[in-house]
Parts: structure tokens; C-alpha cells; sequence
């Protein structure tokens, strides 16, 4: 299924698997300047703003890097020098945008729940409502180190009535998971090509309110993460600033057909759903338990508890399953010992139950007994 026979199948957040033909569409050199190159970039741009429901009212700035890039280019461009931005922390990616902020000596809050709680928007309310001066707040979409949803559409509300303005960090969701700019009102959602939308990783982007990052001239303390700089310059002459990432910018436009041709959101979130539904299904039946309960999961990627068997060693489950053709994610936790399997990329259901049976065949030749976290 991913054409390339000895590739391991990635059941991880991110590079992923990615399917024949997107890796195939890599196969051409253009250049910068490159009339096509500059039509597929237009394309691509165009359709990711469609993606969010932001036709008329939202552009796409394209930049290369990983995914953290764009959320640093997000906050350095957003937040200006006078703001304050109170971030929703439940995970790993929240306490990276606090560091940002201390990079950048950008004024923050941070609004923390634990690692398997939501965001609290009754908490959210109170804090704008006490502090006059936070002038954004930045929500995680998907907090992909335990795979949480958060209540996104109830953030939106609450900020925009109380006229703040809303950063998102949409990364591991964008493509699967709706996040329609007409009904959930942001100035800034990020995403990044080799999440929900199989491309290949070297770029992320941002999906901005044109009048608000036409507010944003000035503001970023870096000259490669300005976005306005970065969009002006693509307006005028259609390229990049600098290098672009001409192979990845094909792959992705090739991964779009097929994430059109699966029925976008809803098609690409079905499949993911049910990748999910098999995968939790298998992993209880070996005894292994979730983290989080069923309506909190988001179907991107699971967190389960570490084995409390003894004979369990996780160095040792994660080397053969890798030997078996899959690669699994260690846990990013800090409330308590675990491992993460994703359930994103080209992966469906043959490759879900060939992961279980990999899963089941390792614990067995371990002397594992059961996945159950409490069986010492
Ligand atoms: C993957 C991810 C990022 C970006 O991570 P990179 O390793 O820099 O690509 C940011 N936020 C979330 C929620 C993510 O899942």
C-alpha cells in the first residue's frame, strides 16, 4: 500500500505514511521561478484555504520547516510587542508555545488542565473576563501528545465574545477533523503537509484573516518566520522568498487530489475513525488500556498505559514490532508511563489488524500475559 516494500508501515504523529503516487509526484527538479512550479504553488495555496472553509475572508501563507515552525511564525506575528496571549496548555505542545513566548519575550498566561482533561472553557470565560490585557488566546485543535480533542468551536465562541482574538495550533487535526472558519471565527489556524493530509514533511502553513495579518506588518522578531513578509512577497511574484520546498509543495498538491478523492474532511475523518475503532478494539482485547475515555480520543492517535507486567520492556516491544514492519510512538506523558499508536496516514484497516497481530505476537514472545497496566 505505501509502494515501497521495505518501509515500515509509520504508525506515528508525524512524518507518516504517505502513499506511492505522492511520493512519486517528488520526482522532478523545478526551479523556483518555474512557471509550474508557481501555478501547483497557487493551487496548493488555494486549496488549503478552501479546506477551512476561509473562501473571501482567509489566505495561506506557505513556509518551509516543520510544523513548529509555523506555530513560532504564528505567535511572533500575531501576538505584537504590546499583547498578551493566554495559552490553553494540556500537553507537550501547549508549555512549547509558553517557551516561544519566552524566546520572543511575548507577554503570556497559561491556562492549564491535566494531560487527559480538555481545555475548561468556564475557565477560559473568567480569565478574559478578569485580565483586560490578553489580547489573544492559543488553543491546540488535537493535543497529539495524548491524542485529546479540545472543545474548539466552544473556545471560538467564548473569545470572540469577549473581542479577543484566536491563535490555533491545528497541526495534527487540519484535514480530519472539521475546523470550518465560518462557524469557528480564528485569525490564525496552523497546519503542517505530513499530518491529516499525507504529504511529506519540510513545510507547514498558515491559514490567516487577511485583515488581521494585514495588521501583522512589523510585528515578527524573525525575518525567515514573517509571514507578512512571507505573504506581500508571494502576492507580488507568485515565489517564495526564499528556497522553497519544490518537491514537498508537489507531493502535497498530489496528496490533495487524493484527500479530495476520499471526500476531504469527512472521507479522510471516517477512515481515521474507524482505523482508531479497530485499533482500540484489538489493543482492550490483549488486555492494554487508554488513557483517555472513548469521548475525549480524537481518532489521530491513541495513548495507551505501559504493561505492568514485569517481562514487559518497552525498548524490546518497539525494536521487534519495527523488525515486523511498524513503528509505534513512546509516550510523551508526564501523569504516567505509556506508548502512543497513530491512526493517521495512508493506513486502513489491513494495516491496523496487521499492526495488532504484530502487537500480539511480540507480547507473546515477550512472556508478556496481558496489556493490563495494573497486573504486576
Ligand atoms: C506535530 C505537531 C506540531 C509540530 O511538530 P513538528 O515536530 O515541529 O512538526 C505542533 N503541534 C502539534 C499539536 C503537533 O501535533
Amino acid at each position: 500500500m505505501n509502494g515501497a516494500d521495505k518501509d515500515p508501515w509509520l504508525l506515528t504523529p508525524g512524518p507518516l505514511t504517505t502513499s506511492a503516487e505522492v511520493k512519486q509526484a517528488m520526482a522532478h527538479d523545478l526551479g523556483s521561478r518555474d512557471d509550474q512550479f508557481i501555478a501547483v504553488n497557487r493551487r496548493v495555496r488555494d486549496r488549503l484555504v478552501a479546506i477551512a472553509g476561509g473562501e473571501g475572508t482567509h489566505v495561506c501563507v506557505p513556509l518551509q520547516g516543520s510544523g513548529t515552525f509555523v506555530v513560532e511564525a504564528m505567535l511572533g506575528n500575531f501576538v505584537p510587542p504590546d499583547g498578551k496571549v493566554l495559552i490553553l496548555v494540556n500537553g507537550a505542545y501547549g508549555k512549547r508555545m509558553a517557551k516561544i513566548c519566552d524566546y520572543y519575550a511575548r507577554r503570556y498566561k497559561t491556562l492549564e488542565t491535566p494531560e487527559d482533561t480538555p481545555n475548561d472553557p468556564a475557565a477560559l470565560d473568567e480569565a478574559l473576563g478578569a485580565d483586560a490585557a490578553i489580547s489573544h488566546v492559543a488553543a491546540i485543535h488535537c493535543e497529539t501528545t495524548s491524542g485529546i480533542l479540545n472543545p474548539i468551536a466552544e473556545i471560538a465562541e467564548i473569545v470572540a465574545r469577549h473581542g479577543r482574538r484566536l491563535l490555533i495550533d491545528a497541526m495534527s487535526a487540519f484535514g480530519a477533523i472539521p475546523l470550518d472558519a465560518r462557524a469557528v471565527p480564528f485569525d490564525a489556524a496552523v497546519a503542517s503537509a505530513n499530518k491529516c493530509l499525507q504529504g511529506v514533511p519540510g513545510m507547514g502553513f498558515c491559514i490567516a484573516k487577511r485583515n488581521a495579518l494585514e495588521a501583522t506588518k512589523g510585528n515578527s522578531p524573525s525575518l525567515s518566520l514573517d509571514l507578512h513578509d512571507q505573504w506581500t512577497a508571494m502576492e507580488g511574484n507568485g515565489q517564495w522568498r526564499f528556497t522553497p520546498p519544490t518537491h514537498c509543495i508537489l507531493a502535497f498538491d498530489k496528496a490533495l487530489d487524493e484527500f479530495d478523492a476520499e471526500g476531504g474532511v469527512a472521507g479522510r475523518g471516517a477512515r481515521y475513525g474507524e482505523n482508531r475503532r479497530i485499533l482500540v478494539a484489538g489493543m482492550r482485547e490483549l488486555g492494554f488500556k487508554t488513557l483517555l475515555p472513548d469521548a475525549l480520543q480524537a481518532p489521530i492517535i491513541v495513548t495507551f498505559h505501559m504493561p505492568g507486567d514485569p517481562k514487559f520492556d518497552f525498548g524490546v516491544f518497539y525494536r521487534r514490532l519495527r523488525e515486523k514492519g511498524y513503528v509505534i510512538y513512546p509516550g510523551k506523558l508526564t501523569v504516567a508511563p505509556s506508548f502512543r499508536i497513530g491512526c493517521i496516514g495512508h493506513l486502513g484497516e489491513a494495516e491496523m489488524k496487521g499492526a495488532l497481530a504484530a502487537i500480539s505476537e511480540v507480547i507473546r514472545e515477550m512472556g508478556v500475559r496481558t496489556g493490563k497496566p495494573d497486573a504486576a
